[in-house]
């Protein structure tokens, strides 16, 4: 090859690889395009990405509840919602008729929780995951429990409802996750009892004793005590639950975390005679987790303070911000609201 040829051909090889470049400008050009084009069209991808997890609860109502929550969130308009199931689930035969609306295929219910070992929810793919388990769940494979902690650590949000923040009393990330927990062996070596005296005092007590105890189901005072976090503002100072536990004397690690709200036991047969936390924030790291103790069965599910803490805490763990508003028929101080669940016959 003369060195003209040599000249030539290199000379080609730019011109080439030029236009190669133009090409390659005008097409990332037309994707930013499209993508302004996009921008005031909500889009699917738009939608707060949310999972619930579940399959064992010592509470009957899971696979029923599981589907009201999904509903409950989807039907604000901001979420999309998967569920991620134990493949053995516990307790699962009261409610066997919603088993199958949760999209998550064959599983098989066993008289007592046993571990799945391939539970593994790709928890990174969400914006925030809500914890359906309860009471004696067999715990998650170590390898899952790591990948949860990363996932909250890294900026994660996490929603504890109910009987969840009874679940892995020996999982200690977890633990300082929900702030506080109840029964499960749980005691002074778990962390201090966090509560309100009726003085308006917020107590840390690290005195001896066991963790978790609740009188009757009954409609009972919420207070609030955070008004100006996202989740409580715009709420009544004091607010009714529809017939529900109010869960007394949980401890633990109790971090970084705040009281949004209190409950008063008001059944007659109450085992403290204090304001317990039942709606709380807790950060962990760059993760925010919104941790409600509401939530004992499907009426106390229906309830409208149930309902909207529950979405707006799901916003605000998702994204640090809350646009779900206080509705009209949200509860009093004197009057309890319920909304009784039906199916939308449109769920995706
Ligand atoms: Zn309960």
């Amino acid at each position: 090859m003369n060195r003209i040829s040599i000249i030539l051909l290199v000379l080609v090889s730019l011109g080439f690889s030029g236009c190669k470049g133009t090409n390659t400008d005008r097409q990332e050009n037309q994707s930013v395009s499209d993508a302004n084009a996009g921008q005031n069209v909500p889009k699917r991808t738009d939608l707060i990405k949310a999972l619930i997890v579940d399959g064992q609860n010592n509470h009957e109502v899971w696979p029923k509840s599981t589907i009201m929550m999904k509903q409950y969130l989807e039907e604000t308009g901001l979420f999309e919602v998967d569920i991620h199931r134990t493949r053995y689930t516990w307790n699962a035969k009261r409610e066997a008729d919603y088993l199958p609306l949760a999209g998550v295929g064959e599983t098989t219910d066993l008289e007592n929780p046993q571990s799945d070992p391939d539970f593994s929810p790709a928890f990174e793919k969400y914006d925030v995951v809500i914890s359906n388990f309860g009471w004696k769940a067999a715990n998650w494979p170590e390898i899952t429990q790591k990948a949860f902690e990363k996932y909250i650590a890294d900026g994660g949000g996490f929603v504890s409802v109910h009987a969840a923040d009874n679940s892995f009393p020996d999982w200690l990330e977890y633990n300082r996750m929900i702030g506080l927990g109840g029964w499960g062996d749980r005691t002074e070596k778990d962390g201090p009892y966090v509560y309100y005296t009726n003085e308006v005092e917020l107590i840390r007590d690290s005195s001896p004793g066991s963790s978790g105890a609740h009188g009757p189901s009954h409609s009972f005072p919420i207070t609030v005590r955070e008004k100006d976090h996202p989740i409580t503002r715009g709420m009544p100072e004091v607010w009714l639950t529809t017939k529900d536990e109010c869960y007394a004397k949980l401890r633990g690690p109790a971090e970084n975390m705040t009281i949004l709200a209190t409950g008063k036991d008001i059944s007659g047969n109450a085992p403290t005679d204090r304001h317990e936390p039942m709606l709380m924030v807790i950060d962990y790291d760059k993760g925010r987790i919104f941790h409600t103790t509401l939530g004992h069965d499907d009426y106390s599910i229906e309830s409208v303070g149930f309902i909207v803490s529950f979405v707006r805490g799901a916003e605000w763990a998702a994204t640090g911000e809350v646009t779900i508003p206080v509705p009209a028929d949200f509860p009093s101080a004197d009057k309890s609201t319920s909304r009784p669940f039906e199916l939308n016959p449109k769920r995706p």
